[in-house]
């Protein structure tokens, strides 16, 4: 790694994990705000939000699958515990998608009769209104070799605070599911190469591994999966707020 900066960044992060590791959830909560925030842009009337959640595909658009467990709702499934992690811990979060819907649908505004480009129109154009700190999509693999399994977070490969969202968080699922991954960078996809804000893409495991699908579908390890993805949040924004602006 020749970037100094990048590398002092990813020193601070390997000590914020430490810390986020030994200190219980309510310890690293962000101070609640007693009004609703004001928007980033100072105008009162537009919404913000620290993080912006992405619950990934929706509606027409299934994602992957396997049976037919499909991808999308597990997505969600995970989106909605998330939230509630994150809102107990006073992190103020945005969901952009509640049901089973696709966003392309919300989005009348775009002048195009591609579903797919609306869709990520629409995902887009609401991190740009929010400003948010740090954008998280949650998806899940799939893969052709059956044994591939494990959880990996991709990252914007120009933006260390990208980098460092990911580690932070390829550390934590690590730890819930007992693997040993690391992010990976995530060159060709549409979110991160446009999105400004510190964006990630989470790859919750592998709907192709019978161990990793066993854990994607079951209530309980997905409210582990939500609480690894809540603290290493959490552990993320104490740290963005010691970084310098990118
Ligand atoms: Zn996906």
């Amino acid at each position: 790694m020749k970037n100094p900066f990048l590398r002092s960044f990813l020193g601070i992060a390997v000590i914020l994990i430490a810390f986020a590791s030994s200190v219980p959830s309510e310890a690293l909560a962000t101070p609640a705000p007693e009004h609703s925030l004001p928007s980033s842009s100072g105008d009162p009337l537009l919404p913000s939000a620290e993080v912006l959640l992405d619950a990934g595909h929706g509606g027409i658009d299934g994602g992957t699958f396997e049976g037919t467990i499909l991808e999308k709702d597990i997505n969600l499934q995970v989106a909605l515990l998330l939230r509630k992690e994150l809102k107990a811990r006073k992190i103020d979060c945005v969901l952009n998608r509640v049901g089973d819907y696709a966003l392309s649908e919300e989005n009348r505004w775009q002048r195009t009769r591609s579903r797919h480009l609306r869709d990520l129109g629409q995902r887009y154009g609401l991190t740009s209104v929010l400003e948010p700190s740090a954008v998280v999509s949650l998806h899940v693999n799939w893969a052709r070799r059956p044994s591939r399994k494990g959880p990996i977070v991709l990252y914007q490969p120009n933006n260390p605070k990208s980098l460092i969202l990911a580690r932070v968080l390829q550390e934590s699922l690590n730890r819930s599911a007992g693997t040993h991954l690391a992010p990976f960078p995530g060159k060709t996809y549409y979110l991160l190469k446009r999105i400004n804000a510190p964006t990630v893409i989470v790859e919750m495991g592998f709907l192709s591994n019978p161990s990793d699908r066993a854990r994607l579908t079951d209530p309980a390890e997905q409210k582990k999966i939500a609480e690894a993805l809540a603290s290493a949040i959490s552990g993320y924004l104490l740290l963005e707020r010691c970084l310098p602006d990118s």
